[in-house]
């Protein structure tokens, strides 16, 4: 069967939304408190298949591209900060464990404010936007990921901002 395009668009979206109201619900708290990565979300490159900027291959974007310029990045969830370091793609990364199954990345960044093992609390600053790693400008790469899978950010954050009560 062939699903008209925006059918099988909502389809995929409504999919997302009910693994991220399960990632989401496995918290003890309800609603969870969260925070936004940045002070304000500005994308300039989505989640999924496109050419990669700098190498001009056909790649699969695993988070979004965030417009930042020397921004305080804050943590989305309570966690426990599992790994920082850098990598010739990410630049200075700082990944946080929320769950057994949930983790957020953060990526590009100028500076790490927090070291791993650290718990850290939802709108904690962790570090500061830069440029370092595979990038054509300054921005923050962010992404989420639920059972090993990266699954869309923005998807996720709508999920956070708009709980049951
Ligand atoms: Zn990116």
């Amino acid at each position: 069967m062939i699903m008209p395009g925006n059918l099988l668009k909502q389809a995929w979206l409504i999919s997302f939304l009910i693994i991220c109201h399960n990632a989401i619900s496995q918290s003890a708290q309800n609603p969870v408190n969260f925070s936004l990565p940045l002070k304000s979300i500005h994308p300039t490159s989505v989640y999924g298949w496109r050419i990669h900027p700098v190498t001009g291959k056909f790649r699969f974007h695993q988070g979004i591209d965030l417009k930042a310029r020397r921004e305080f990045i804050y943590t989305i969830l309570d966690g426990t900060v599992l790994q920082t370091g850098f990598d010739m793609h990410t630049g200075n990364y700082v990944l946080i464990a929320h769950s057994q199954e949930l983790q957020s990345l953060y990526g590009h960044l100028s500076t790490i404010t927090v070291y791993p093992g650290e718990m850290v609390f939802a709108g904690q600053v962790l570090g500061i936007s830069g440029s370092t790693g595979q990038v054509t400008g300054e921005h923050l790469h962010f992404a989420i990921r639920y059972r090993s899978k990266s699954i869309p950010p923005l998807a996720f954050l709508y999920g956070l901002a708009n709980q049951p009560p």
